[in-house]
């Protein structure tokens, strides 16, 4: 047999192993791309679920106690650590590319020399009571450095000394009660306000706007205590000697006040700052209850004009002008010395290239700067951030990509107002209107441990709604139900209880820029307290040195499982947007929200009925646009039901569509005096 075999012609031989040879090859060639592309499918058939299962409550927590060590401040060295330790993770979990990107803008500190204070002086202008010049620090904490005294960023210098008048929350209506109900002036007073309700940069706005020279901001325990509950640390109250940091700019979205419009790079024109956007020109100065209670306690004047001018310090809340009877000749001396500096910020961009349309954008973004050790804010989102980029980083390493491009960014100076963020817009303006399709925020994933809280254009609805149907409640007591489900039960909408209630967006974080100015849908999403029991404003220690790592692992989320479920929820927004074939947008949501609005304008015009006769204000045309626009949704969804999916440029006329429909009501003029409010 072997001698037979042996006998046949070495060419055939050849050809023999020519064949096999070319065979395996075949076999190779067709078989080897149909494996790859089996197994790849199998990677992106099951990313939905793997991006989600991916993510641990644990490594949040580790997140949350590396990066609240230390405080981290927009501007110092700390904070550019820890930009540069994000971007060294970024591109350890796999992003394409991590960088840091600078500007230079306008930040504020207090005067290390001389202290920031409030003083009561007597006839002689002797300091007979001063406020105090710190914190006292939480345990654990007592010598961590670089913890600076509460001070409200961009306050005017000065030394401004006058009788006191307590004016509520310094809010519209309470200097319109004062000055045409109770016939009280605060020309060149000092009035002092509680914290609450508006934007405190509008107290100051209102404070000028009367006339005062200065004011006083406090938080009354009306405002930043729960019943029932201890002060930090034995409890989550806001301790008598705590006092809210924050900026009391009016910047009404102009990003770095002396470079409005542009970014703030080494080649822009810059006004000079006596010439900045929305620096108030009087001194400004926030205390804790401890300190205001002593000022208050000792007012004169008329009694305040009903309860809800009375806070819940044991005092009178007696209006003013200056102290009563025997104190009468004493008056209030304001220091304030805090300096406005140019300084360097950074953001860190990564980016996760779309394999499909990579010119088409989906930003995940959120602070990281804080006022001292960013317990809370913002550092529930920078460390749910961290780990939805690690989720998404270790998909792209097993092999998948998302069809649109990703943008992770953590941005610096938002505590200064929202600066990062918006140079970044404002450096990169015209490619994001033309490719920007959602940007997702990421600051706090906390204010409460309740339920879930949303604030979106209506063009995500039912992507929410869809994805909290998936996402498992975290809630004691709703175990197997959804996050849906729980959220549903503890705050349905007041329209259409069948629904969970859904915001609009507003501003006060970094989607400002984003959505108000550019016109990109936008949405943020977190936990929160129950809105209808618990009274107090934020959270009772907000922009305090007591937002500490343990602040949220004593009282807010032990288990670190509602902030798991808001990485859960910001990632499955991100990922459906940037990979579902069609964009997750429901334009027909927006005809319906629009008509909630107008109805609701209309209510509010009606009661001036008068005025509505004298100007010939007809709602018609605006009821009509209404009704067209609905009209036109419905039978865009109807056309978008019909398009071939194989067709991929179909879909992306489509698509397009649905991107530029947040655009579309963007004014390019802006609204009268406020031109980045568009
Ligand atoms: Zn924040």
């Amino acid at each position: 047999m072997a001698r037979s075999k042996a006998t046949f012609c070495p060419w055939l031989r050849c050809l023999g192993l020519l064949g096999c040879f070319m065979l395996g090859f075949l076999a190779g060639w067709f078989t080897k791309p149909a494996e790859k592309s089996a197994s790849s499918s199998d990677v992106y058939r099951n990313v939905r679920q793997k991006l989600v299962a991916e993510m641990k409550a644990e490594n949040i927590k580790q997140f949350l106690r590396s990066f609240t060590k230390l405080p981290h401040l927009a501007g110092t060295e700390q904070n550019l650590l820890l930009a540069k330790q994000i971007q060294g993770q970024w591109k350890e979990f796999g992003l394409d590319s991590a960088e840091l990107v600078h500007y230079d803008v306008l930040l504020s500190y207090p005067n290390e020399k001389q202290p920031n204070y409030i003083s009561v002086i007597d006839d002689q202008g002797n300091e007979i009571f001063n406020t105090s010049l710190f914190e006292p620090p939480p345990p654990g904490y007592e010598n961590v450095t670089d913890v600076l005294p509460p001070y409200n960023a961009f306050s005017a210098q000065g030394v401004p000394e006058a009788e006191l008048v307590y004016v509520n929350y310094g809010r519209t209506e309470d200097f319109f009660k004062l000055e045409r109900e109770m016939g009280i002036n605060c020309t060149g007073k000092i009035v002092i306000a509680r914290y609450g309700k508006i934007f405190r940069g509008n107290k100051v706005k209102n404070a000028i706007l009367s006339g005062a020279q200065g004011i006083i901001l406090y938080s009354d325990p009306a405002d930043y205590c729960a019943p029932g509950v201890d002060a930090y640390p034995d409890g989550w109250n806001l301790p008598g000697g705590g006092a809210q940091r924050g900026n009391v700019l009016n910047l009404n979205g102009a990003g770095d006040p002396l470079t409005p419009g542009y970014p703030a790079k080494e080649y822009t024109f810059r006004y000079k700052v006596i010439e900045g956007v929305g620096i108030p020109k009087i001194p400004v100065h926030p205390i804790g209850y401890h300190d205001a209670e002593v000022l208050l306690r000792a007012m004169g004047g008329p009694a305040p004009p009903d309860s809800s001018w009375k806070g819940s310090l044991n005092v009178s809340y007696n209006i003013g002008p200056g102290f009563a009877d025997n104190l009468s000749t004493r008056k209030v001396r304001m220091h304030v010395h805090t300096n406005n500096k140019i300084t360097r910020i950074y953001n860190v961009i990564g980016i996760l290239r779309g394999a499909v349309e990579p010119d088409r954008y989906i930003i995940l973004g959120g602070h990281r700067d804080s006022w001292v050790f960013g317990g809370i804010d913002p550092t529930t989102g920078a460390a749910v951030l961290q780990e939805v980029v690690r989720s998404f980083g270790k998909m792209k390493m097993e092999g998948w990509r998302p069809k649109r491009t990703i943008i992770f960014a953590s941005w610096d100076a938002e505590e200064f107002g929202l600066l990062g963020s918006t140079e970044w817009a404002e450096e990169n303006a015209r490619v994001l209107q033309e490719r920007a399709v959602a940007y997702i925020n990421t600051d706090s994933s906390i204010e409460g441990n309740y339920t879930l809280r949303v604030d979106c254009t209506p063009l995500l609805y039912k992507l929410v709604y869809n994805l909290t149907k998936e996402i498992l409640s975290p809630d004691e007591g709703y175990e197997n139900k959804s996050l849906y489900e729980s959220w549903l039960e503890k705050d349905p909408a007041t329209e259409n209880n069948s629904y969970p209630r859904i915001n609009k967006l507003g501003s006060g974080s970094d989607f400002e820029a984003y959505f108000q100015r550019l016109g990109i849908a936008s949405g943020r999403v977190r936990y929160t307290k129950n809105r209808k029991a618990d009274k107090f404003s934020n959270y009772p220690v907000y922009h305090t040195v007591y937002e500490t790592f343990e602040l949220v692992e004593k009282f807010y989320d032990p288990t670190f499982k509602k902030q798991l479920t808001i990485a859960q929820l910001r990632g499955k927004l991100v990922y459906e947007l940037a990979d579902s074939e069609v964009i997750p947008f429901d334009c027909r949501d927006y005809g319906e929200a629009l008509k909630g609005y107008s109805n609701r304008i209309y209510k509010l015009a009606k009661k001036h009925e008068e005025q509505l006769k004298t100007y010939g204000v007809s709602f018609d045309p605006l009821f009509s646009a209404v009704v067209n626009f609905s009209k036109a949704a419905a039978e865009f969804h109807g056309r978008l039901e019909q398009v071939d999916k194989k067709d991929p440029v179909a879909v992306r006329i489509m698509n397009d569509q649905l991107m530029f429909m947040e655009r579309a009501f963007i004014d390019p003029l802006g609204l009268p005096g406020r031109k980045f409010y568009r």
